[in-house]
């Protein structure tokens, strides 16, 4: 019997578990977990109705060639629901589950081996004949013809310029995602960044606190832009754009032509940007390394707050905390971070180049993805490191594979059967960590791991290899 692994628990892994288990193949599909039940991952676990998902209901979904699974799921538990409505991100998680269930019920009807394992996987190592024995956290192996590493983004890393006093205060948080737990009633509560993860964890202290003055601080000072309340129609000359952008061999100029098509597009700018998302990862391989560095220290924090926009709710809610004098949002960049209750924080401002300090009682950390493999403390990946497995990208933005997934071992070789999904594949597509990059992934994954890996025998029918 044929067998294969998915490591990682959230929907990337729930996405490319259902493909695999739809191509019917005789085999044993071994979904590695970790703690938490499988499915909902980072995203998806909070049960704050006031995270919303950042991606309209009709383009939300976990399989390519389902597309309306989830508004038909939402609209069977909401009274009313339109396909661009951005709705609360625990109702994907419970569409998610649901799909999950459902999945793990018809795999074992229709004979299909499937075994959750809710351990976390420490090692990969070759285990001969183009096979892998992947190590559990709980002394168990399982050898595989094939994996997929769907980690999500590595755990957080506190920032260089937080003394190691301040991390071990217990006033600094590393992880925006988990602050119910915490007893304390803050007067000031900063925290740093301003993009999506930035804006929720404001939306969060500001109900979980309710007297807690607030002060959000980055380099730029930009929040995310706002998505339109309905839909647009599309820039009438994106073709052309697209074209000319994809022959235009610099980033300079790149930049100029997408501002000009903004500028001379009579409709919405942010047709021109969502216009350009077919084409973001062709653009990107596109790019040497320092091309690519060039965009990430020029460019990133304007792509980003326009790209990546928060829903008009949310939008709203952070105005009227502004408003309200709740909470002030700084350009500035910050030096340093010590202390213990309150913690200093030592920022400059980025007008004027002056130091100043802020005294905070909380500093939550929500500066977005980590995807710098070579500093991290991932178990799995730091011994992959060691042993030649995976090597880090150039610009530490995942690890290098092919554009396909696959993984490349430290001696430049693609490695038959493994392959990476989601936020690790950051170096190679740029665009590859939102659901419907990652639903088109998973279904390219499960194709490639069935014409090679799972090529003879369906269930209940004839032989496995
Ligand atoms: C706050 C937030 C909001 C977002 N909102 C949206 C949105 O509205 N729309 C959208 O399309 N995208 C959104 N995204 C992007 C989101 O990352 C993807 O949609 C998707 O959830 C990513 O899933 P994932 O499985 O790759 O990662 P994760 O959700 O991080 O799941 C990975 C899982 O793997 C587990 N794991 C890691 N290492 C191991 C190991 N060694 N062994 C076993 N398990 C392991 C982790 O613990 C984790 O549970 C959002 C992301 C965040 C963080």
């Amino acid at each position: 019997m044929t067998d294969i692994a998915i490591i990682g628990g959230g929907a990337a892994g729930a996405a490319v578990f259902g493909e695999l288990v739809q191509h019917k193949r005789a085999c044993t599909i071994h979904w590695i977990v970790g703690a938490s039940s499988p499915g909902r991952g980072v995203a998806y676990s909070t049960d704050d109705d006031r995270h919303l998902l950042n991606v309209r209901a009709d383009k939300m979904g976990l399989f390519l060639h389902q597309p309306y699974d989830f508004l038909e799921h939402a609209s069977g538990e909401l009274a009313s629901v339109s396909g661009s409505d951005f709705l609360p991100r625990r109702l994907f998680g419970d569409f998610v589950q649901a799909q999950v269930a459902a999945l793990i019920h018809s795999a074992r009807q229709q004979g299909q081996s499937v075994e959750i394992h809710r351990a976390s996987a420490i090692d990969i190592t070759p285990a001969g004949d183009d096979r892998y024995s992947i190590a559990l956290h709980d002394g168990r192996r399982i050898e595989v013809d094939g994996a997929v590493l769907a980690l999500g983004a590595l755990p957080p890393r506190a920032l260089r310029c937080v003394t190691s006093e301040a991390r071990e205060s217990g006033a600094y948080k590393l992880d925006p995602w988990n602050l119910a737990s915490d007893a304390r009633n803050p007067r000031r509560v900063v925290v740093i960044g301003t993009g999506l993860t930035a804006v929720d964890t404001l939306l969060t202290v500001s109900t979980r606190w309710p007297n807690a003055q607030m002060v959000a601080v980055s380099r730029h000072g930009l929040l995310p832009s706002v998505h339109a309340r309905d839909g647009f129609d599309p820039y009438p000359d994106q073709q052309t754009l697209n074209n000319d952008l994809l022959s235009t061999p610099s980033i300079p100029q790149i930049v100029r032509k997408i501002r000009r098509a903004i500028t001379e597009h009579a409709g919405d700018w942010r047709s021109v940007v969502d216009g350009l998302r077919p084409i973001n990862s062709l653009l990107w391989q596109g790019l040497t390394t320092r091309q690519r560095w060039q965009f990430l220290r020029h460019v990133r924090w304007v792509w980003e707050a326009g790209r990546h926009r928060v829903p008009p709710a949310s939008h709203g809610a952070i105005e009227q905390l502004r408003e309200e004098g709740r909470l002030a949002i700084l350009a500035a960049r910050v030096l340093r971070v010590e202390g213990s209750a309150p913690l200093r924080l030592t920022i400059r401002d980025r007008a004027s180049q002056l130091n100043s300090i802020l005294e905070s009682d909380l500093v939550i950390q929500a500066t977005g993805l980590d995807t710098a493999c070579a500093y991290t403390e991932h178990p799995l990946i730091s011994r992959l490191l060691e042993n030649g497995m995976v090597v880090p990208d150039p610009l530490q933005l995942g690890i290098a594979t092919e554009i396909d997934g696959q993984i490349l071992s430290r001696d430049g070789r693609a490695q038959p059967g493994l392959y990476a999904l989601g936020s690790l594949l950051r170096g190679g597509l740029w665009e590859c960590t939102a659901m419907p990059e990652i639903r088109k992934a998973a279904h390219g994954v499960a194709n490639r791991l069935t014409d090679t890996v799972l090529p003879f025998g369906v269930v209940g029918g004839a032989s496995s290899r």
